[in-house]
């Protein structure tokens, strides 16, 4: 098993990757460019036959039900949509947010770091590395993949492009920033220790919010999310990979109620974009008036307890805002003893 030194990340790379949250201000924008319709799934590789569905900024597969972001972004509008704003050095979010999210990858880190087989820990798409510092502070070695950060722990490189043997792989809102998600997902469930687990948190495209909200919905992220998952879709490719699902939850994962308050404030007249709204100054991807501001923050209070109403219905109901999916690899049976 490697550790820190020992592990192998064969070269650098490029990778799209973004953060846990995203605007939907871009959305609607996006959308309107000219650039042909995609012409193949994301996931399951069906090229586009017209027996598809062409939605505003993406085309659900009639093969799998994934639905692949379209027109597909080049990597210079990647770029760009991956600009300063979205994830600058002081911060994302205003007041607690970002001790919040400090707080709850804590959690997570210690939940499985109680869990897990002895071994590193790989963070896919690591952000700015708080889940890995998370792993690291409990003396866990920890690893985290990602283009847009650096840090002791952090390496610019692809999943495709380490090796060796992990107790765990994670992707914490990144699998849908990747160009090639499935690939990325056999390879990571192949890194595998024995008794080593694949933890996955995505939005859940065929989510209640999702489908109420629909060309707005928080989570549809475009471009940055380049491909929409659906729980079935997710969960038979993960059992094709020879692993076994342990935990899926609709409730873990975050942006479950957020998802819900940015829908229901995003539908007042204006539409005003409470994810901008609540972002630190210099991460907003637009500047935003005292007042407006004030405007998207007071309907978010007023929304709050109807979004946790909503959201006790999605998770009851096994549909919410994102899927959280634990799955194991089988420990080697122990060799019979030699008689
Ligand atoms: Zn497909």
């Amino acid at each position: 098993m490697p550790n820190a030194k020992s592990l192998a990340i064969r070269s650098a790379g490029r990778r799209s990757k973004g953060g846990s949250l995203g605007a939907t201000s871009s959305t609607l924008a996006y959308s309107r460019t000219q650039a042909p319709p995609t012409v193949q799934c994301a996931w399951c590789g069906h090229r586009f036959d017209g027996g598809d569905e062409y939605l505003t900024g993406r085309v659900q597969c009639a093969r799998c039900g994934v639905a692949t972001t379209s027109p597909w972004p080049s990597d210079e509008q990647l770029s760009a949509a991956y600009a300063d704003w979205y994830r600058p050095e002081s911060g994302r979010f205003s007041g607690l947010g970002d001790k919040v999210i400090r707080r709850t990858r804590s959690a997570l880190a210690h939940r499985l770091h109680r869990v897990l087989p002895p071994g590193p820990v790989l963070d896919v798409g690591a952000g700015d590395g708080t889940l890995v510092e998370a792993f690291v502070r409990r003396g866990r070695v920890a690893v985290g993949l990602e283009p847009y950060a650096s840090g002791p722990h952090i390496r610019n490189a692809e999943v495709e492009e380490v090796d060796g043997t992990w107790s765990a792989v994670i992707f914490w809102h990144s699998l849908e920033h990747l160009r090639q998600p499935a690939r990325a997902l056999s390879h990571a469930a192949a890194l595998l220790a024995p008794g080593g687990t694949l933890v996955i948190a995505v939005p859940n495209a065929t989510s209640l919010q999702a489908r109420v909200f629909g060309d707005r919905w928080l989570a549809l992220d475009l471009p940055r999310h380049l491909v929409h998952l659906s729980p079935p879709a997710l969960l038979s490719k993960i059992e094709a990979l020879g692993l076994r699902v342990e935990r899926v939850s609709y409730m873990r994962g975050g942006q479950v109620v957020f998802g819900w308050v940015h829908g229901f404030v995003g539908k007042l007249p204006g539409h005003p974009d409470l994810y901008d709204a609540i972002r630190r100054g210099e991460a907003r991807q637009a500047a935003h008036s005292p007042v407006l501001r004030l405007y998207a923050l007071t309907a978010a209070v007023a929304a709050l307890p109807f979004a946790l109403a909503a959201t006790a219905v999605e998770v009851a109901a096994r549909s919410g805002g994102t899927i959280y999916i634990e799955a194991r690899r089988e420990p080697t049976p122990d060799k019979a003893p030699v008689s």
